[in-house]
């Protein structure tokens, strides 16, 4: 029972605490060998066009298959890894899997699907020898089209290394996505300082357009803002045709949520990009 004051109340907040913070520990040493054993996956979410529905890219998002069929949020085990110093090796597994599957696929079916990843704020800080990897890795990638995803956050810090390293990203042929569009703190001079290509709207955006108005005119907003910037815009979390439908006809360039398809094992994205690709090309 929660004491509201008093010794007992305190006491039973303190209990919650440790807790939780023993709960977390767990995760984090389960994590560690998940890690070591190789048992994380890589799931894949189409990103297609708005005006004709093609698949132009995907995203690559973490997955830890539990035994008995469990699932571990992947919010929860990014945090716990973030706060713990563990985020840099799942995001250079991603990396590196996520890069040799697309390129792969991109052979087998003859198709050109940009790749994005997402990249915890550690990432850009230079001094670990993960970072190092990691940005190894994006030099030595060969023909895949690739986007970095970052969240508000990492730009409002702005660090030093923070821009040498999105600069570097830049003239490597590298976009830089900001992802969660909307609910950072955004000053938008940020545009000017960094070299942005992508805006992805945040799900919560989307999720009320229709219903709320002030979220349609924030949709609407944003992607105006977006248009004069020269900035292209995904909205993330479409669930419904008529979310759909209202994006197309505000000129949104691309769309994602489980409306297109949810996040997918290798052989299913494979699969859902060559049925794609037959179906746009027998529509022409
Ligand atoms: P995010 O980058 O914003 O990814 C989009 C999240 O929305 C994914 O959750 C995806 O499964 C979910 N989603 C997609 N379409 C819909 C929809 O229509 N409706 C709803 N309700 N949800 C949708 P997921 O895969 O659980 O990932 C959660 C977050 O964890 C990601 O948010 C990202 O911030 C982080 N994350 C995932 N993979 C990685 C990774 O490899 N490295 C790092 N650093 N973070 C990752
Ligand atoms: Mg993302
Ligand atoms: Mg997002
Ligand atoms: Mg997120």
């Amino acid at each position: 029972q929660v004491k509201k004051s008093g010794r007992n109340g305190w006491q039973f907040y303190t209990q919650a605490m440790q807790k939780e913070s023993e709960e977390k520990h767990q995760l984090f040493n389960d994590l560690v060998v998940a890690i070591g054993q190789n048992e994380l996956q890589v799931y894949y979410q189409p990103v297609v066009r708005a005006s004709d529905g093609q698949v132009v890219s995907c995203e690559a998002l973490v997955r830890w298959p539990q035994s008995e069929g469990k699932l571990i949020s992947t919010d929860l085990f990014i945090s716990v890894a973030e706060e713990r110093g563990l985020v840099n090796r799942i995001d250079l597994f991603v990396l590196r899997n996520s890069l040799a599957f697309i390129q792969q696929m991109n052979e087998e079916l003859d198709t050109k699907v940009h790749l994005s990843v997402n990249v915890s704020p550690r990432l850009l800080h230079l001094r670990d020898e993960d970072a190092k990897a990691w940005l190894d890795t994006l030099r030595q990638r060969q023909e895949v089209d690739l986007t970095i995803e970052i969240t508000e956050r990492v730009l409002v810090e702005d660090s030093d290394d923070t821009h040498e390293v999105l600069h570097e990203l830049d003239l490597a042929g590298i976009r830089i996505a900001i992802d969660d569009f909307g609910t950072g703190y955004s000053g938008l001079s940020y545009f000017s300082r960094f070299p942005v290509s992508v805006v992805k709207i945040d799900r919560s955006f989307i999720n009320g357009l229709n219903t709320s108005e002030t979220e349609t005119t924030l949709v609407e907003t944003i992607l105006l803002l977006a248009n004069k910037l020269g900035v292209q815009v995904i909205a993330e979390g479409v669930e419904t045709e008529s979310q759909a439908a209202f994006l197309r006809a505000n000129h949104c360039d691309m769309l994602q949520g489980y409306h297109i398809a949810p996040p997918m094992p290798e052989k299913e994205f494979l699969a859902f990009v060559k049925r794609n690709k037959t179906s746009v090309v027998e529509s022409h």
